[in-house]
């Protein structure tokens, strides 16, 4: 993946480089315990830093320059005292996952917290993260485009990275790895007991083209090979083991359980963008310009699927320093003068300009 930064001012040469990311702005709260007033224990400022800035270096390693600000660069204590029944503290220790109507109190606390900001802390520029304890369940709430408010559940799910940027890819539309999946027995039935069947398949899909079927219920590189190709990891060939590897080190996977994930595939990255684009102004500053030598710019939009087909298009529609024309591998003859500021990056292979 080849990158090009350039701060143009009439000149097509690169200047010195900029930080030419989209920022996307987080705001992250500790609810405070109803019983104590007081975060739970271990919940530091310290900690969520660290995880910001392991955030960054996984999405600074897609290419596609987005970046997390963390606004104001601390927790901010919400809730407080004897609040069993009103305010922010209410939500301290719901079950939000197992609980009857978890889903109902998602979605009270979010509408509360849109309704009474200065309570809440809720901050209609960034996406907003509350850290609430649920005692001993492992368990995190995200929310799809419609909603907004992301639950992290504990010390451990807070200060963990890749649960906090998985959170946040559910945010940007993208869905489990192996979404739809089933658990059925050697004769077809459903089995209910878990990951025990006699037989797994049924790997789910979350409707992204580079992503291969994947399963909760496999822990293994080899159980991905055989619930896709029926063979084992020891047999693929190069583009089968990069597919079985995108999915045992993938973000959006249940193998965080195995090891620690850190990786999204470029499809994955075209429907965050896409989200971010369309659905997640308000949290974002810039936005992505998807040019490809495949696209057409009679039909094209600049979103993923229908890609301009010229740098000039691409450029031409930037209307802030912040937006990013993300060029697709390939030679682009153009020789061009480009007269505002904005960020050029070529992913899936090097982009070449002005040259026949
Ligand atoms: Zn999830």
């Amino acid at each position: 993946m080849k990158l090009i930064i350039c701060l143009l001012a009439g000149l097509l040469a690169c200047a010195i480089p900029v930080s030419g990311d989209i920022t996307v702005r987080i705001s992250v709260k500790a609810v405070l315990n109803p019983a104590t007033g007081a975060r739970q224990p271990g919940v530091a400022d310290a900690n969520f830093e660290n995880c910001v800035s392991e955030m960054n270096d996984m999405l600074q390693s897609f290419g596609r320059g987005y970046r997390f600000q963390w606004v104001g660069g601390a927790l901010q204590n919400v809730g407080g005292l004897n609040q069993f029944n009103s305010g922010p503290s209410r939500y301290y220790d719901v079950d939000f996952v197992n609980d009857e109507d978890g889903d109902l109190l998602k979605d009270q606390f979010e509408a509360n917290a849109i309704a009474n900001p200065a309570t809440y802390g809720w901050d209609a520029s960034a996406v907003n993260i509350y850290i609430v304890r649920f005692g001993g369940a492992n368990w995190n709430v995200c929310s799809f485009p419609g909603h907004q408010i992301i639950l992290v559940n504990g010390v451990r799910g807070y200060t963990n990275s890749s649960t906090v940027l998985h959170e946040i890819g559910h945010y940007f539309n993208l869905s489990h790895t192996f979404n739809g999946r089933q658990n059925l027995n050697s004769n077809g039935t459903s089995c209910t007991n878990g990951c025990s069947c006699a037989q797994l398949i049924g790997g789910g899909n979350d409707a992204v083209p580079d992503t291969i079927l994947d399963h909760d219920c496999w822990d293994s590189q080899n159980d991905i090979a055989v619930g896709n190709y029926g063979l084992a990891y020891a047999s693929l060939n190069a583009g089968q083991t990069a597919n079985v590897d995108n999915m045992w080190w993938n973000l959006m996977s249940y193998h965080g359980r195995q090891h620690v994930t850190d990786r999204f595939t470029p499809d994955q990255m075209d429907r965050w963008t896409d989200c971010a684009n369309d659905d997640r102004g308000p949290v974002r500053n810039g936005r992505t310009r998807f040019v490809a030598t495949t696209g057409n710019d009679l039909i094209g939009n600049g979103g993923s699927i229908l890609r301009y087909k010229t740098l000039a298009k691409g450029t031409s529609v930037v209307n802030s320093s912040a937006d990013v024309v993300l060029l697709r591998g390939g030679n682009y003859n153009e020789p061009m003068t480009i007269s505002k500021a904005l960020t050029l990056r070529a992913t899936r292979g090097s982009a070449t300009i002005g040259k026949p």
